[in-house]
């Protein structure tokens, strides 16, 4: 019989209440000693191991916590932190830690040393936790430099748990690095393996049975010679004489699969969520002797697991193989929230048909508890079928109007379409508009003051009555419309004082979804996010934002933009249903916003807003799905849009990412204008925009509102004067690169007033030129 154990991948690591968080903060702030941050570190570690404990896996999981990222850990671990900080000898690990994730300030010694811009932040996979970027260059070298892991090791140990450790894989963590000169960073694999060699052989000196190393790279497509050093280097750290788990995730492994069967390690851990199809052929390509460990309950996502079927998926790779058998979360539990347990206000039933990390702690015993002493599961299992029955089966979930408005859509072929081509619309836009040259306008949100905040708190504890809080709200529109009147803003945008958040707000308007009280989930460092859960089929049952468009539009004679959340944004932001296509999910969400933008229309707004910043990050890993993805997704925002007449214009805005791999199918969403983020990279989306010709109108953020920092002038009318070499004029709009949420009105108003000023020069050079 085969032998059966139970761990996970990783555990989430800012607390069930946010511990770190907070305590993080203080620790910025100068309020809490790094003593006692690292109190707080030990005492979350101490409590997250009890608690795997408890659920009885075999292993607990050590090495997964971090202070702020565990890709910045591993910065340290390997003695790789970029030379360009020139830290003070005497800065303490955790200060230069911190440097590193958030800028350098200013060292003990007075001085501020060499450059100490924080590192790069990117997304993980396709998570919506960011890493920090290994920086790299020719001349990094390596070295085992930190003891933190060693000494959580001791810790767990002291603890009296069995212990796996886990690092992330050389490959991988090559891989999710950046060179900062022209060398090229898997050249350094020769100078790291003898680094990862002696970590290993120091986990195993400290009785550490087995080594998780995680390369979730082989889930992607890699180059050649990515692929080749494996081999190589696997049978270099192998001389360690550690035990091995390689722990891939995210992605099927594909082309892969052999290599990462036939690696000298011990154990080999896959995603059987999102690669439960490659299941079959691993159980026979890996050598029997090997332990197999199968990811069949979703770290990505919040439903109960269906036991039934996790069994059958189990049960015939246990008939093939001899060797150990793992069971496991398909990668690490840091991507969803901690428990269930506060979430006593979440309706009764949905709560049912949801498991969190502590949850899917449970599911694994009860799995393993099947395997071994089937009558003991028993009840657990019944408890799983009938949640799932129920959730199968419910009437909330499934709406006959939903599921025939969606195969209607399917059906007409005009329903992703505008009435009339760009060309014809812009000259109908540009009658009823009237624009200027260069129209300038600002991509949606005004400072959220603290007015704002306070306000909307007291009204959710209840200690603001609805109509005071809605006239605070019209108070701060009217404010927000008057300053940019003021400004000279041609396009004014109400600046959504009234909404928390861009999903949330419409998620909580829409039927389907649900919003938890404490399911936080880590985004980066003391960042968390609290996606909503779609869990059924999405209804609007009436108007979300046409009051408040409607009233800022009385307000002014200029266009006052209405402003809506993309689609594909509200999806890729939320825990989405597991039981249908995400494809069909997000045409639901695209039907609700269509029939506001008809509403707004009604109510004679004139410029439409449909923002969807979250298109490129949903991408999937493997580029031979990017179409598919990119197909239903665009259609998506076509379908919201396809309503509104050839009068009614609409804009889109995107940000965060590189767009220059995608920028035919961003054309293809046929926005008649599209506000972009580019202030960070303006010459690199420039060049995109060189070699393919966006047909509409585009307006290339002119300056960053990432940065307190309020750009001159001079600085926009460069910018705009570049921009216009491959854009031309007539089609060029001037605007900031993100919305303003998060800035004061002093800094917005006075890099606003600049902004207007270089539109003014840029259209007196126009009318100069004749
Ligand atoms: N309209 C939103 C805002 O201005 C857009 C936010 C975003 O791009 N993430 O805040
Ligand atoms: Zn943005």
């Amino acid at each position: 019989m085969n032998s059966i154990h139970t761990h996970i991948p990783g555990y989430p690591r800012v607390g069930a209440a946010r511990e770190l968080k907070f305590a993080l903060e203080k620790h910025w702030k100068g309020e809490l000693s790094e003593v006692e941050l690292e109190n707080t570190g030990r005492a979350l570690r101490e409590r997250h191991w009890a608690e795997q404990r408890a659920a009885g896996l075999d292993f607990v999981t050590v090495g997964d916590f971090a202070f702020y990222d565990h890709v910045a850990n591993h910065m340290q671990l390997l003695g790789c932190e970029p030379a360009r900080f020139e830290f003070h000898p005497d800065a303490s690990p955790l200060a230069r830690y911190f440097d590193m994730a958030r800028g350098a300030t200013a060292c003990r010694c007075g001085q501020a040393h060499g450059d100490g811009h924080a590192l790069e932040m990117t997304k993980w996979f396709d998570t919506n936790y960011h890493y920090l970027v290994p920086e790299f260059t020719a001349a990094t070298q390596f070295a085992l430099s930190s003891e933190h892991l060693f000494d959580e090791v001791a810790e767990a140990q002291a603890l009296g748990h069995r212990v796996k450790a886990v690092l992330l894989g050389p490959l991988s963590f090559l891989w999710l690095g950046k060179e900062r000169d022209d060398s090229a960073r898997l050249a350094l694999l020769e100078r790291l393996l003898p680094v990862y060699g002696a970590i290993l052989a120091r986990l195993k000196e400290a009785g550490v049975e087995w080594v998780q190393i995680d390369e979730p790279i082989l889930g992607l497509d890699l180059p050649s010679e990515w692929r080749n050093a494996f081999e190589t280097s696997y049978w270099q750290l192998n001389q360690a004489g550690a035990q091995l788990l390689l722990a891939t995730y995210f992605s099927p492994l594909e082309e892969n699969l052999g290599l990462a069967c036939r690696l000298p390690v011990a154990g080999l851990h896959v995603d059987g969520v999102r690669a439960a199809h490659e299941l079959a052929s691993v159980a026979d390509w890996l050598p029997a002797h090997k332990v197999l460990s199968v990811g069949v309950v979703d770290g990505r996502n919040i439903w109960r697991t269906d036991l039934d079927a996790a069994l059958a998926r189990i049960q015939p790779l246990l008939d093939k193989r001899r060797g150990a058998l793992w069971l496991s979360s398909s990668c690490s539990l840091l991507h969803v929230p901690y428990t269930l347990a506060p979430e006593t206000a979440l309706d009764a039933e949905v709560r049912n048909w949801l498991a969190f990390a502590a949850e899917k702690l449970g599911e694994l015993q009860t799995l393993k508890l099947a395997l071994t002493q089937p009558e003991a599961a028993a009840p657990a299992l019944l408890a799983s079928r009938s949640a799932i029955a129920g959730r199968r089966g419910s009437p909330r979930v499934h709406k006959a109007a939903v599921a025939e408005r969606l195969a209607a859509t399917a059906q007409d072929a005009n329903a992703d379409r505008r009435a009339s081509p760009f060309g014809q619309r812009q000259r109908i836009q540009q009658q009823r508009l009237q624009l200027p040259a260069y129209p300038t306008t600002t991509i949606g949100s005004f400072p959220q003051t603290p007015a704002i905040r306070g306000a909307r708190a007291a009204w959710r504890r209840g200690e603001l009555a609805d109509e005071r809080y809605e006239a605070a709200m019209r108070a701060e529109i009217e404010d927000a419309i008057r300053r940019q009147e003021a400004l000279g803003l041609d396009v004014l945008v109400h600046g959504e004082a009234e909404r928390n958040d861009m999903v949330e707000y419409f998620g909580e308007q829409l039927e389907g979804f649900v919003f938890t009280a404490q399911g936080w989930v880590q985004s980066y460092g003391s960042r968390c996010v609290k996606p909503p859960i779609i869990f059924g089929d999405v209804e609007r049952p009436q108007p979300m934002t046409v009051q408040w468009a409607a009233y800022a539009q009385s307000l002014s004679s200029k266009p006052v933009k209405g402003m809506l959340t993309g689609p594909v944004t509200i999806l890729q932001w939320s825990f989405v249903r597991d039981d249908q296509p995400r494809a069909d999910t997000t045409l639901q969400i695209a039907l609700a916003i269509r029939d506001e933008v008809r509403d707004l229309e009604a109510a004679g707004i004139a410029i439409i807003q449909i923002d969807e910043p979250a298109v490129r990050e949903g991408l999937p890993l493997r580029r031979s799905r990017w179409n598919e993805y990119l197909d239903w997704a665009t259609r998506a925002f076509r379908v919201s849009a396809g309503v509104a007449r050839d009068g009614t214009q609409i804009h889109t805005h995107m940000c965060y990412a590189e767009f220059n791999d995608i920028l035919p199918q961003i054309a293809a969403m046929d926005a008649d204008v599209i506000t972009i983020e580019t202030s960070r990279s303006a010459m690199e989306l420039l060049k995109g925009f060189g070699a393919f010709r966006y047909p509409n109108e585009i307006g290339p953020g002119v300056y960053d509102i990432h940065s307190p920092r309020v750009p001159d002038t001079a600085s926009i009318v460069a910018l705009l004067q570049k921009a216009s070499a491959v854009i031309p004029a007539e089609r060029l709009w001037v605007n900031p690169d993100c919305g303003l949420k998060t800035r004061g009105w002093p800094e917005t108003e006075a890099a606003l007033r600049n902004m207007v000023s270089a539109a003014h020069v840029l259209r007196s050079e126009t009318t100069a030129r004749g």
